[in-house]
């Protein structure tokens, strides 16, 4: 039976070996992850999203372009700035080019404001008179007082049933410089929606604009992230709490932040100087990442299996080794019989037993007769060869139940359990006989051998001691007797 230390020890070497291996592979598996997401968010942070911010970049500026040079060149039309001095006569003629720009040019509105008489000229004809204290015309009156020749402008065209536009507005002026009204066209921003939309369904991230407080000013057609739509502003979204905490006002550059739900966003937001308007392009860190953990799940799945399967072999192991220790400990190495140590305990469980429920208990103590003879005639590897020899003897006229050890040297213990003195003295006889009559062999030479029995049984007050030593003091008696010959206590001395 293993001692409580080995086992305690057994189990802290396996739980040792566990947190080992547990921890190891743990640290392995969660450094890699932890490196791929680095390297994915770097990716992301630094190329993908500012990849995309230029290209949707470039695409409006392409768009944009084109229709700054038409409304300049509108504005300095001979055409439209005399026509302008001339008392604006015939408007057909004014409609009708700013129809042809808009048929020609495939452009989505072209218009002409006066100053002289405020009114706004459109391809379809005469819109309205532009006043000072509509909101709707404010732009008018901005653009008298603008610096820069020209402003661009995003609105809703009232001429094309409120289509949100991009109006690029054009001082005219006339041979002294002065304010004589405005010319310019007007841009769909249905383009640039299909572009949005176009990037969100091939990279998986979102991209919107906002003005430069923050408002949501185009979105794609369903919309932007967070469900954020044109009109709205950032700071009221509550799934942009924590982007707004750190970037109160768009701010160009690369940001990470944490929606509402807990999702990592990064977002890269770039001024668009033409507009005045800050691009957004949004990504969710999930989606990049989802390939890294799956890996990182598969890794601990196979590292946990690892670990059971090593386990399992070490437990299985250790115990192999526990048992041949074990064997080693409570057996004779020479003759394979239990040693005194493991008789010690079968002795005193079956003593027990047998005064529990007052069977017969016999103790034969056997000793081989001139065994120093022996070894000193033939030697001492002859002497081992006769003892593993009369030991398979002695194991060959018992039962099972019956205890047998190598007692020490040439002495041997028997313990006949639930047999009578006589059947006791009967099998004690039986040994001495064989091994009075056996030949015993080594290298090929017969040896002879005789034995002296001592024969002791239990009484009811008896220990094992005082068991032995009564079966001590009759094998005394035997070996006094001139040997050969069975003593015992309570039983007669039997010689045939
Ligand atoms: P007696 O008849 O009085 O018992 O005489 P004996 O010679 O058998 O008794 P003694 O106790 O004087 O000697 C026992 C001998 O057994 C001495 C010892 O060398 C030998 N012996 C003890 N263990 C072993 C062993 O494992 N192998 C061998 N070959 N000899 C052993
Ligand atoms: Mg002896
Ligand atoms: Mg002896």
């Amino acid at each position: 039976m293993p001692s409580r230390s080995a086992v305690f020890s057994q189990r802290s070497l396996i739980l040792a070996l566990l947190v080992l291996l547990a921890c190891g592979f743990l640290a392995t598996s969660l450094l890699s992850y932890l490196a791929s997401r680095s390297t994915i968010r770097d990716s992301i942070i630094n190329t993908e999203l500012p990849l995309t911010s230029n290209t949707v970049y470039s695409e409006i500026q392409k768009d944009l372009i084109r229709p700054v040079l038409m409304a300049s060149m509108m504005a300095q039309d001979t055409f439209l700035r005399d026509w302008l001095q001339t008392g604006e006569q015939d408007a057909r003629r004014v409609t009708r080019y700013l129809g042809e720009i808009v048929a020609k040019q495939g452009i989505f509105t072209a218009f002409l404001v006066s100053e002289t008489s405020r009114i706004y000229y459109q391809a379809k004809g005469v819109l309205k008179t532009v006043e000072a204290d509509t909101w709707r015309d404010a732009w008018y009156f901005r653009l008298r007082e603008h610096a820069a020749p020209y402003e661009i402008n995003v609105d809703l065209d009232m001429a094309n049933h409120d289509t949100l536009t991009v109006f690029i507005n054009y001082r005219v002026l006339d041979d002294q410089q002065r304010f004589i009204g405005a010319a310019g066209v007007g841009l769909s921003v249905d383009t640039v929606i299909k572009l949005i939309d176009d990037y969100q369904r091939r990279y998986q991230r979102s991209v919107f604009f906002t003005d430069a407080s923050g408002k949501v000013v185009l979105t794609a057609s369903d919309g932007g992230p967070h469900g954020l739509r044109a009109g709205d502003q950032l700071a009221d979204s509550a799934a942009l709490h924590n982007l707004i905490s750190r970037m109160p006002a768009p701010a160009p550059g690369s940001h990470s932040y944490e929606d509402a739900a807990g999702h990592s966003h990064f977002l890269n937001v770039r001024l668009i100087p033409e507009l005045d308007w800050y691009l957004m392009v949004d990504k969710r860190e999930t989606g990049a990442l989802d390939r890294v953990r799956e890996s990182l799940y598969i890794n601990l799945i196979i590292c946990a299996m690892i670990t059971v399967i090593v386990l399992l072999l070490l437990n299985a192991m250790v115990k192999r080794h526990q048992a041949n220790t074990e064997a080693l400990a409570t057996l004779d190495s020479l003759t394979g019989l239990p040693n005194r140590r493991s008789f010690d305990l079968l002795a005193e469980k079956a003593l027990l037993q047998a005064q529990r429920e007052q069977t017969p208990l016999v103790a034969l103590l056997i000793d081989l007769d001139h065994f120093k003879a022996l070894n000193d005639t033939h030697g001492h590897l002859a002497g081992d060869e006769v003892l593993r020899q009369f030991a398979y003897v002695l194991r060959g006229s018992l039962r099972q139940t019956d205890i047998l050890c190598r007692w020490g040297g040439e002495e041997f213990i028997v313990l006949l359990r639930g047999v009578p003195d006589e059947v006791a003295l009967e099998v004690a006889n039986k040994i001495r006989q064989r091994t009075e009559q056996l030949f015993f062999s080594f290298e090929d030479q017969p040896l002879r051998l005789t034995t002296s029995i001592g024969v002791s049984s239990l009484h009811a007050h008896d220990t094992l001691q005082s068991l032995l030593t009564r079966a001590d003091h009759a094998l005394y008696r035997a070996k006094q007797g001139g040997r050969n010959q069975v003593c015992g206590e309570l039983v007669q001395a039997a010689h045939d």
